[in-house]
């Protein structure tokens, strides 16, 4: 029997293989290892794609997050609004910042936060609102947005809404690219993700120049220039080599993305069934399909019986955020 791999890379290395050893070849020789143009590079294709003004490469997608938190200046006693259902980088980076992560449940049929439940989340203390595009389908971001802004007119602060994009990036909502909608969002380059490089990577999205100023600084100790800090801030830079793979990857981004959606629509067609609930994709969302994520009865014996079958399963997430020791 052939072995399924849950997340094929080394298929995936092997398509584009001459054009990523040439760009890691290309690094090698340079030996420009630390940002410079193979970072700005990527960064400006990534801004077109994504169609954003500035895109600051970081470490990974936890950081990214932890620096976009930062940009806001996010301190103990702030409250920050978060899925409750999710990968922990994001309640995870808010409690970091000694603020207190506030987890809001999902709308069971997209699950991604749901935005009637926010408002009676939102109190004078409350920062932002981080919404996950989970599973790779953009949160609901109109209707957080309007209530974070109702929020911000009657508390007389800002309530910045930032996206969670580690899972969505590619996806869409009536053309636009996620990413794109919040002042902040940010995403990550595990290989795992949709675009993934070859080690760790992240990134940040704004629209706002001042903001995309501060990150730059942020994730290199907080320099306004060399040896000058203005602020306290962290060693999170996108290595060179991981920037020259995405550059190659990032070409063949939109096919993949196409290619998911092929594939979706197939499992789609031959997973009808009573017991198996299957993503509910809301109208004008394109998905990007990070995980294919079904809901079933009795999920012990189907993993059992997809295991004997030769096909690899997950489970995203066997616990919801709040049950976690660490919270
Ligand atoms: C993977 C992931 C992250 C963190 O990204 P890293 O690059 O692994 O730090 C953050 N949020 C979500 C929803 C993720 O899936």
């Amino acid at each position: 029997m052939e072995k399924i791999n849950f997340i094929d890379l080394k298929q995936q290395y092997l398509a584009y293989q001459t054009e990523i050893d040439q760009a890691i070849q290309g690094i090698l020789d340079s030996s420009q290892f630390i940002l410079g143009k193979p970072v700005t590079d990527f960064e400006q294709a990534l801004a077109k794609f994504v169609d954003v003004p500035h895109v600051i490469s970081c470490a990974n997608g936890t950081d990214a997050i932890q620096l976009a938190l930062m940009a806001l200046d996010i301190k103990p006693g702030d409250e920050v609004i978060t899925s409750v259902f999710s990968f922990i980088a994001a309640a995870e980076m808010i409690a970091l910042m000694g603020a207190k992560p506030v987890f809001v449940d999902i709308d069971p049929r997209t699950y991604n936060i749901d935005p009637a439940q926010i408002a009676d989340k939102i109190t004078e203390r409350t920062r932002a609102i981080i919404p996950v595009s989970l599973y790779g389908q953009i949160a609901d971001l109109s209707a957080i947005q309007k209530v974070a802004e109702a929020a911000s007119q009657c508390f007389g602060h800002q309530i910045v809404v930032i996206e969670d994009a580690a899972q969505s990036l590619g996806a869409s909502y009536q053309g636009r690219q996620s990413g794109s909608f919040t002042t902040l969002a940010t995403t990550s380059f595990f290989p795992s993700k949709p675009l993934g490089c070859y080690g760790d990577g992240g990134a940040i999205f704004t629209d706002n120049a001042a903001f995309a100023e501060k990150l730059i600084c942020l994730r290199m100790h907080g320099e306004v220039r060399r040896y000058r800090h203005q602020y306290i801030g962290l060693n999170s830079r996108l290595d060179s080599i991981q920037a020259a793979v995405l550059e190659v990857k990032l070409k063949y981004f939109a096919d993949e993305i196409e290619k998911r959606q092929v594939i979706a629509a197939r499992y789609a067609q031959l997973l009808q069934h009573d017991a198996i609930t299957l993503p509910i994709i809301a109208p004008g969302q394109q998905s990007v399909y990070a995980q294919y994520s079904v809901r079933v009865q009795h999920r012990a014996e189907v993993i059992a019986q997809l295991t004997k079958a030769g096909v690899p399963t997950a489970v995203h997430y066997p616990e919801p955020l709040h049950v976690q020791p660490c919270f």
